[in-house]
């Protein structure tokens, strides 16, 4: 006699996830912006508490209702659990090809429980599908994660562990199914094997749905970082983002020969523009001014708001004289918005490089400034460089 039977494991399952399944949708209602996949996963550990019970009521209700039910719904959670996962990295899921199938699995454990009766080739059925969706599962989450760079957080190694983890399980249950013979009494058949299996299945149930609720907290803070680097009105990078930037640059630049520039870039006359079409207007301006610049900019350069109707654009790896050549490109091109409701505007720009006497980059910037100063001095829509010759700064013609 075991301390444990498969019944009391099975059933502890079942309220372990039920439990489980009422933090995750706690925690879905709590969360303080929608995380998508979320809804789905909580969906997936409710019907893993569906299933439970109706596996764990084995023999006090109809062998449809437990057998059939119980293991198609233990499917069915798996599939809705890697529906999540799929919605959260908003990559696409083949439900066809999943549900065709679960209900071919369905049909199978029908039959296998009311025609030939074999608890063997229900365990080979289930056993083997379940871990097959896993092992996909958990591919899909490190397949996905590798591409996502910036996603921090140790929620997708968790999950997918654990994923592999229930794999396993569920292969070597299948393997032991088809090698060994097994008591033909049922999932709660009194064996060391059973209790192992229906025990490490609630383990795996457990630390996944921690996998999913730390996935769903590494999103939130993820998206909370970076909405604190961005401007509210125009998404691009705000001034702290672009302090960080600099200083990053700035850091570069002080280890080695490494040459970057800076654009300091303003709208000329901007306070008639809000006092003469109003605030509002104003504002779309600065939106279409960001769009124009970002489809200006190359690929690695940063676009950031000052403040105002300030804007930088760092650029890496670019000495002045090519810093200046981009600056006249934008001079020209940043101004041509394609919302012709919005009001003709100019702008203005100073140019500097970093030098190694700039040993903050609040010198950098001083310098940038004082060059934008200069061009709006000179009658603004023209640039100023810090420290080229008069003869090479540029008017829009
Ligand atoms: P200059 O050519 O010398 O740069 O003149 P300017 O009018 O552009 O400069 P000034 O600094 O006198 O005015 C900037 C104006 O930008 C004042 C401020 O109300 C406005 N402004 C700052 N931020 C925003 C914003 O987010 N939206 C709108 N609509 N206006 C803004
Ligand atoms: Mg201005
Ligand atoms: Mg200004």
């Amino acid at each position: 006699m075991y301390l444990l039977d498969p019944r009391t494991t099975v059933l502890i399952g079942g309220i372990t996830s039920g439990l489980m399944a009422f933090v995750l949708t706690m925690l879905t209602r709590a969360a303080p912006l929608p995380v998508p996949g979320m809804r789905t996963w909580t969906i997936g550990a409710w019907l893993v508490f569906v299933a439970l019970i109706l596996l764990g009521l084995r023999d006090w209700i109809t062998p449809l209702a437990s057998v059939t039910l119980g293991n198609t719904a233990l499917i069915l959670a798996s599939i809705v659990w890697l529906a999540g996962t799929r919605q959260h990295f908003s990559s696409p899921m083949r439900w066809t090809y999943w549900l065709v199938a679960l209900v071919l699995a369905a049909l199978a454990l029908t039959w296998f429980v009311y025609g030939e009766k074999s608890f063997r080739v229900r365990l080979v059925i289930v056993a083997g599908l379940s871990a097959y969706i896993n092992i996909c599962h958990a591919l899909v989450l490190l397949r996905t994660h590798r591409s996502e760079h910036s996603r921090k957080g140790i929620g997708v190694t968790l999950t997918a562990s654990w994923l592999a983890v229930l794999g396993l399980v569920y292969f070597l249950r299948m393997l032991h199914a088809s090698v060994l013979s097994q008591g033909d009494i049922g999932l709660l058949t009194q064996d060391i094997v059973q209790i192992i299996y229906t025990g490490s299945f609630t383990i795996c149930d457990l630390m996944l749905v921690i996998g999913f609720a730390t996935m769903a907290s590494d999103y939130v803070r993820a998206m909370v970082e970076e909405q604190a680097m961005r401007d509210p009105l125009t998404g691009i990078f705000n001034r702290q983002a672009l302090v960080k930037y600099l200083e990053r640059e700035l850091a570069q630049g002080i280890r080695g020969n490494h040459a970057f520039s800076v654009v300091m870039l303003d709208v000329d006359h901007f306070k008639k523009i809000n006092d003469k079409y109003g605030h509002p207007v104003g504002d779309q301006v600065l939106i279409q001014l960001c769009r124009r610049l970002e489809s200006l900019i190359r690929p690695y350069d940063v676009l950031a708001r000052y403040g105002g109707e300030e804007f930088f654009i760092v650029m890496p790896g670019t000495p002045l004289p090519a810093a200046l050549l981009a600056a006249q490109r934008i001079l020209v091109d940043a101004v041509q918005v394609s919302n012709s409701s919005l009001p003709d505007f100019t702008i203005s720009m100073g140019v500097a490089e970093w030098r190694p006497t700039d040993v903050s980059i609040a010198a950098l910037i001083s310098r940038a400034d004082i060059a934008l100063y200069q061009a709006k001095e000179n009658g603004r829509n023209r640039i100023e460089t810090s420290g080229m010759c008069a003869a090479e700064t540029t008017a829009a013609s």
